[in-house]
């Protein structure tokens, strides 16, 4: 039954329907079959007064629970509200550190992204620290931004320049990317995923692009690769894991203040096989169009972690080679993507293109290993200086 039907046939609200269906999962007595459709153990009715009773239980018991994130954490800047929730830089009231928070609505997807992240330990990965739930209204936040003094203007142009967005230099738009919402129960007060990790102060990959392609910052060759080299660190990790990351883009990766690049976002991370070793039959049309993979972008579902090694071709173009304006970048990204390059990139970069036009290919068995291009980029690329995470952005 969707949570409307259940309204209906309880005479209750479809909101607080929600609320309480979202309670009482993992309790057994409801279960979440798809997007909309729950399955109730006894009849609406039962489900929903014993609903009822362990919300009101919660509220009595703990007349502060949904506000155990604002008792311990000061807001102190939106980083990015995306497709799954909210990410915003929060300081802990006791240990006065800086955190980024995310916030998404609570099921078993987002289960994913937080057991993915706490089972990676890496330097090129953000770091986790921890997770929990509870039912949170993400308005509050909204209000709290403009009227509370804990919700800290922005004190410095780096700041300022972390939360930028790339742009009319990206093809990405919202209606390009696939819708990525789990749901909308965290903006009516349901159960949400609160996770903590590390704050990446330097901001996005995309930032670093925007501050080059503008010529704020002057980048060289060197520099390109060596980004790209711990992307290519992380990515090596996250496939050891026997995992596949499913949404590399620029701003999916992240810099330090000491400039150490960091992957995030595990909001796709999916197994690469399943218990019995055979290839897992992938959640269809996830990603973002503009990076993803050709097997990924046609809906195939049984694609492996090559499927992370297209982007990574695209990324790896995109920071050797500056992109002025958005009619050149709707020039060159549709060619890129059938491996053809601006003629002038294949004469100053020969061996990058040889490279990446492997990691671009659309059998994705040809592509090259993440463990195999962190040796080529180490051996001959980056031959002069030893490679993974340096800190030279
Ligand atoms: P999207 O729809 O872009 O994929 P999302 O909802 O999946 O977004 P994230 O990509 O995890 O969420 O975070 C959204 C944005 O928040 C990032 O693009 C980045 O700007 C910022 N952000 C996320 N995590 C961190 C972090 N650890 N430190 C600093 N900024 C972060
Ligand atoms: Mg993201």
């Amino acid at each position: 039954m969707t949570a409307g039907q259940i309204a209906k046939n309880t005479n209750q609200e479809r909101k607080s329907v929600k609320k309480m269906l979202y309670n009482l999962l993992g309790t057994g007595k409801v279960e979440k079959l798809d997007e909309k459709v729950w399955k109730l153990a006894g009849s609406g009715k039962e489900v929903l007064e014993s609903g009822n009773r362990v919300f009101a239980e919660n509220l009595t018991d703990k007349p502060e629970s949904g506000l155990s994130f604002l008792r311990h954490f000061d807001l102190v800047k939106e980083l990015g509200e995306g497709g799954y929730g909210w990410v915003s830089q929060v300081k802990h009231k006791l240990d006065g550190k800086f955190y980024a928070m995310k916030i998404v609505d609570y099921d078993q997807e987002a289960e994913c992204e937080v057991k993915a992240l706490a089972d990676c330990n890496h330097p090129n990965i953000v770091r986790y620290s921890t997770a929990w739930t509870e039912v949170f209204d993400l308005n509050t936040l909204g209000n709290r931004s403009t009227s509370e003094q804990s919700y800290s203007q922005t004190n410095s142009e780096e700041e300022s320049s972390a939360s930028a967005s790339i742009g009319d230099l990206s093809l990405e738009s919202e209606s390009e990317s696939e819708p990525k919402s789990r749901g909308t129960n965290s903006r009516e007060g349901g159960s949400c995923l609160f996770i903590q990790m590390e704050f990446c102060e330097k901001g996005t990959l995309s930032n670093w692009l925007i501050d080059r392609n503008f010529g704020k910052s002057q980048k060289t060759r060197e520099d390109a690769l060596q980004v790209f080299q711990q992307v290519i660190c992380g990515v090596e990790y996250i496939h050891s894991k026997g995992l596949i990351h499913r949404d590399l883009k620029p701003d999916n990766i992240l810099f330090t203040n000491d400039n150490c690049v960091k992957i995030g976002d595990f909001g796709l991370v999916t197994s690469v096989t399943n218990r019995n070793g055979g290839l897992m039959k992938r959640t269809k049309g996830k990603g973002t169009p503009s990076y993803m993979s050709p097997e990924q972008d046609q809906n195939q579902r049984d694609y492996d972690e090559k499927a992370d090694i297209f982007p990574l071709g695209l990324i790896c173009f995109e920071l050797l080679w500056k992109i002025s304006t958005g009619y050149e970048r709707g020039k060159i990204w549709p060619d890129l993507r059938n491996q053809v390059f601006p003629t002038e990139f294949s004469k100053a970069y020969s061996s990058e293109n040889k490279l990446i036009s492997k990691m671009l290919s659309k059998t994705p068995q040809k592509r090259p290993a993440a463990a195999e291009i962190a040796r080529y980029i180490k051996t001959f690329l980056l031959s002069e200086t030893s490679v993974c995470n340096q800190k030279t952005v």
